[in-house]
């Protein structure tokens, strides 16, 4: 997939705000206290209208915290077994008040992770398997017709 220039170079502005995954900006956000940085995604944060956002962190999480992965029967589980779901969707609604609040269409996510992981995430047992599938606030995005990237798509 690749997203289209005028989503780019259409100058920063209230009308054009988008959601980036805090931790592609350089915010030490990520389950191990580390940032995910992606130059890209500084890059266009530098320009402005960019707005980062951990679903984890609004959903009342820790930094650092275990990791989780969504298992088939929907629940999201710590490593160790917590049951983290309604932190997730707790942090999921709070992304799209953000997103309702600033009129957001475009969201760039962070890959693969369970919360914002688009098209592909890791499998429910912790192993680095992929599997089809949306993370929580991916999914809650998509559903409100936000428009989802991650940083592995063609940006720029
Ligand atoms: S929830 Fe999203 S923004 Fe937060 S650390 Fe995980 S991938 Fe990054």
């Amino acid at each position: 997939m690749s997203i289209s220039s005028w989503e780019f170079k259409s100058p920063p502005g209230h009308k054009n705000m988008k959601l980036v995954s805090a931790c592609l900006v350089g915010i030490k956000c990520r389950y191990d206290g580390k940032s995910n940085l992606n130059r890209k995604c500084l890059k266009l944060f530098k320009k402005g209208g960019l707005i980062p956002v951990c679903p984890e962190q609004l959903g009342g999480l820790s930094t650092p915290r275990e990791p989780v992965r969504i298992q088939k029967s929907g629940l999201v589980l710590t490593e160790l077994g917590k049951d983290v779901t309604k932190n997730f969707i707790k942090g999921a609604k709070e992304t799209l008040k953000i997103a309702k609040a600033l009129g957001v269409k475009v969201a760039i996510l962070k890959a693969r992770s369970p919360s914002c992981g688009s098209g592909l995430i890791y499998d429910g047992d912790f192993s680095k398997k992929l599997v089809k599938g949306n993370g929580i606030i991916a999914a809650l995005l998509k559903k409100n017709k936000i428009r989802v990237y991650t940083e592995l798509d063609e940006v720029l």
